[in-house]
């Protein structure tokens, strides 16, 4: 690694940033990692450079984090509030992608401005947009037979280049077997490999000045691994420990050396680099069942025509779908089969989330209703909601203050403390042009709460330990929270500095002051100016240029996509079943 500090003598166009997403990572990992000297290129950049937490959006979840931190934009400004959003004017719910960001992104940006960049594996960034140099598809995208990058055809060279390349690793929600565990990491472990040889494959046959890369490893095998590493989970046991509780250790440890290959070969004295989660991670711990809760508290109603047989017969399709599901996990063609699905009908999962979800809600007497997994609660509200009953105004008003306060009685019966330590309403944690699509009550936890919203009519409990549900059949035991983490270092970046907590919503101005490049006047996003030195901010203070909505993407790229193609009841029906089975809707 160079000397991080040394003035530039280049002229300012030359600075150039490299930026390294770690999805998920987390000081609860890296901490006693590095301490251990298992982590020598991590440590090396936190003792020559500045670190700190980054504190990710509300919600802490990837699709709006990483469309936070690539438009500089508040979500109220960017539109995207989870996996899940409402198609207007009906309670049907589409999955998000690329299109659902509208803002322009950071290389849209920088593209304008005639800077070359190399943007790979950012999610949200399928369908690709054209920028100047080339963009590689992220989480999100539908495969690598899909037109994933910009310009398109470029999986065939980064086959030529490094054997293959692997957009994402599918953690299967089911019960794993020990040598699929196995193969998983495996899997993931390659995908890493892969995607540090595209990315110097790149970097070295394309001109850059900001090259974004992004590993997604050290956030699947969280989900997956966490009770295995963690002593303190309920889940933990030595056997298991055994086997599985080095994965995630190893896992960093890989990420670690992808991050010394990367920066051994691209940085330069006149090269930034900033290592960034998009959140962090820790123990799961208990499933919280929302819906239900709005349903007890008598906010959400079901359906009185549906007779118990129905709802018995939908007992037993989900049981037997999921007894299926044990078997066909054995089967290595099911992951393709789920793949080709969803990208053969975009729409699909979409579909199946909102009729396990909803299908038996009685909207007319319904006020309201939770959607995702992290505690984001909307009003059924009249002249949005199709069938809305709650008055906008006062009403609406009034019935939020109550929810709130329900809200703070929902309570973990074995802690007796609050599920969400902080409630807001949506209209005073963003602001922008689409508050209105946002959720009109938010309530944060932390990583120890998976909030259910898809499959929850069946059982009484609200809040109910990971393994006693069936849900959790779906065996995962980590998950997100806010405190993410943010390395830099480079010309001007203090050395050797813990800063405290940033925000991931500034990364977006960090990158570009790093850049030398002035920030658009109405982005959300300020310079994290506790990672250089004060000097320098004083030499050269952050300029503001104009608008920002002038690098908006053209006007055809706003709307949806279209379907790509329509099914037939029976694929559908086919499909769904397996998805079922996968406990692939939450
Ligand atoms: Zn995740």
């Amino acid at each position: 690694m160079v000397e991080p500090n040394q003035r530039s003598t280049h002229a300012p166009e030359s600075a150039r940033v490299l930026v390294i997403g770690l999805d998920g990572a987390t000081y609860r990992l890296i901490s006693p990692l590095a301490a251990a000297g298992q982590l020598p290129n991590l440590q090396r950049l936190m003792q020559n450079g500045a670190a700190g937490v980054l504190q990710s959006t509300i919600q802490p979840s990837s699709e709006q984090a990483w469309a936070t931190f690539m438009t500089g934009q508040n979500n109220g400004r960017h539109g995207v509030y989870g996996f899940q959003q409402r198609r207007p004017g009906t309670y049907q719910f589409s999955y998000v992608n690329g299109h659902s960001i509208r803002a322009p992104s950071l290389w849209r940006l920088l593209s304008q401005r005639g800077r070359d960049v190399i943007v790979i594996n950012v999610p949200m960034t399928y369908p690709p947009q054209p920028v100047r140099g080339v963009l590689i598809g992220g989480l999100l995208s539908p495969g690598v037979h899909s037109d994933f990058t910009y310009p398109p055809g470029l999986y065939a060279e980064l086959r030529q280049a490094c054997g293959d390349y692997v957009i994402d690793v599918d953690i299967e929600r089911g019960q794993l077997s020990d040598d699929q565990l196995a193969d998983t990491v495996e899997a993931a472990l390659r995908m890493i490999r892969l995607r540090t040889c595209a990315t110097l494959h790149l970097a070295r046959t394309r001109p850059w000045d900001l090259l974004m890369t992004v590993y997604g490893a050290s956030d699947r095998l969280a989900h997956k691994f966490w009770k295995h590493w963690d002593p303190n989970h309920p889940l933990h046991t030595p056997e298991l420990a055994a086997a599985f509780g080095d994965v995630l250790p190893r896992v960093y440890r890989e990420l670690d050396a992808a991050v010394g290959e990367l920066l051994a070969e691209l940085v330069d004295e006149r090269t930034t680099v900033f290592i960034v989660s998009d959140h962090g991670f820790g123990g799961m711990e208990k499933a919280v069942y929302l819906n239900r809760w709005l349903m007890h508290q008598g906010y959400l109603t079901l359906k009185s025509g549906v007779p118990r047989d129905v709802r018995r017969w939908l007992q037993l399709v989900v049981r037997s779908a999921l007894r299926q599901g044990r078997s066909l996990l054995a089967n290595p063609a099911l992951a393709q089969v789920k793949q080709w699905a969803f990208a053969r009908f975009p729409r699909l999962k979409g579909d199946l989330y909102s009729s396990v979800a909803f299908a038996q809600v009685d909207w007319t007497r319904t006020r309201a209703y939770a959607l995702g997994n992290m505690g984001n609660i909307y009003l059924n509200l009249q002249g949005r909601e199709p069938a809305g009953i709650v008055a906008p105004g006062a009403t609406a008003s009034a019935l939020q203050d109550e929810l709130i306060a329900a809200l703070r009685g929902l309570i973990n019966p074995d802690s007796g403390t609050p599920v969400f330590h902080t409630i807001y309403r949506g209209a005073d944690l963003y602001h922008g042009p689409y508050v209105g699509d946002g959720p009109d009550i938010v309530g944060v936890k932390d990583c120890r709460y998976h909030v259910v919203t898809a499959d929850w009519q069946r059982g009484d409990d609200i809040v109910a330990p990971l393994g006693s549900v069936m849900h959790f059949a779906a065996d995962q035991s980590g998950q997100h929270e806010l405190e993410g983490v943010v390395m830099a270092s480079g010309p001007g970046v203090r050395r050797g500095v813990e800063i405290g907590t940033a925000r991931l919503l500034d990364a977006a101005a960090t990158i570009l002051y790093a850049l030398h490049e002035p920030i658009p006047a109405d982005m959300d996003s300020r310079v994290i100016d506790a990672l250089f030195e004060p000097t320098l901010l004083a030499q050269r203070p952050p300029k503001l240029a104009s608008r920002y909505q002038s690098a908006a993407p053209d006007d055809d790229e706003q709307s949806d996509p279209p379907d790509l193609s329509d099914y037939t009841d029976s694929e559908a029906a086919q499909v769904r079943d397996r998805l079922i089975a996968l406990g692939y809707l939450d």
